[in-house]
């Protein structure tokens, strides 16, 4: 099984994909998960990421593919994957048709979880208090709401022409929305 799961921040993607690979046996690649490991450890690319982060903007997609390209050619996800976070833009979308072109592994679905901007802006601030993760401002949360509603949401009707968008209402119970996800594969 080969799955996309996109939402915008606060919506439990991260929850979702966890859940799902646990039912699919296969892994979850979060680029977000990926950038902030690198930020912990100060490595290059933690560091040019951290400038994009921390003001909410999306680390630039050249950085983003080629991460997802060497993630996607190692051996534990040559039986299926989901992608947490990726893609987020026309151009990643793109980036993504060229790698599995290459790899000869299609898409089997992007899964979309929705919720109101009221519900993420709450969730947000309140994992912000939790977790204290340092691209979490409030600042940098609403700018990240707002790049989704402009950049990565429009994505969402390539799939949807392509046959593979799955949605699903993010508000309700964590257990009762995964099996609502695995019902609709
Ligand atoms: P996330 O945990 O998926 O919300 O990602 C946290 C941050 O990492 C985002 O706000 C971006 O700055 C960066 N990031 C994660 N995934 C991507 C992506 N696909 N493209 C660009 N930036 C990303």
């Amino acid at each position: 099984m080969r799955l996309l799961i996109m939402g915008p921040q606060g919506v439990g993607k991260g929850t979702q994909a966890e859940l799902l690979a646990k039912h699919f046996d296969i892994p979850a690649i979060s680029t977000g998960d990926i950038f902030r490991y690198n930020l912990k450890n100060s490595t290059p690319l933690g560091l040019e990421a951290k400038k994009f982060m921390n003001k909410g903007l999306l680390v630039p997609d050249e950085l983003t593919n080629n991460i997802v390209k060497d993630r996607l050619a190692q051996e534990d996800v040559a039986k299926g994957w989901i992608l947490d976070g990726y893609p987020r833009n026309a151009e990643q979308v793109e980036a993504l048709d060229a790698i599995l072109e290459e790899l000869g592994t299609p898409l089997d679905a992007a899964v979309a979880l929705t919720a109101d901007r009221p519900v993420l802006m709450e969730r947000m601030t309140k994992r912000a208090e939790i977790e204290a993760r340092a691209d979490d401002t409030p600042e940098a949360i609403a700018k990240r709401l707002d790049v989704y509603e402009h950049e990565t949401a429009p994505i969402l009707d390539i799939y949807r022409n392509r046959g593979k968008l799955v949605e699903v209402d993010g508000v309700g119970e964590i257990a009762e929305i995964s099996a609502t996800i695995i019902s609709k594969l």
